[in-house]
């Protein structure tokens, strides 16, 4: 679905049919210490260019709202791992090359 700010972002929900007003992140809202959503941290989000760049299947996303220096700058902050190996992925744009390395393997 595409957020107001313009990206398509699998994680933006929002329902306006028969009187209902809904508009939510479900990535954010499925971090039980995710923080409070609102729509204007959607124009900045990295989660967007994350899903555009990288398709894995096997990359887990968590997204927490933080906020920087004097409580200002609010922002959203993503820890990706990949589900395959359980590690860390710290540049979940890019992947972490697993699948790529299995793939290369079966091709010789
Ligand atoms: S905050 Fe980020 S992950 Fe959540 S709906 Fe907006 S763009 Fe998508």
């Amino acid at each position: 679905m595409r957020t107001p700010a313009g990206n398509e972002c699998r994680f933006y929900y929002e329902d306006y049919h028969r009187g209902h007003e809904t508009q939510e992140c479900r990535l954010i809202a499925r971090n039980s210490r995710g923080g409070a959503w609102k729509l204007s941290l959607c124009a900045r989000c990295p989660v967007p260019d994350i899903l555009r760049q990288n398709a894995c299947g096997n990359l887990a996303l968590e997204a927490t709202v933080k906020k920087g220096l004097l409580g200002l700058n609010e922002h959203v902050e993503v820890f990706a791992v990949c589900a395959k190996k359980g590690e860390r992925v710290t540049q979940p744009a890019r992947g972490c090359g697993s699948c790529h390395e299995a793939l290369s393997r079966i091709q010789g």
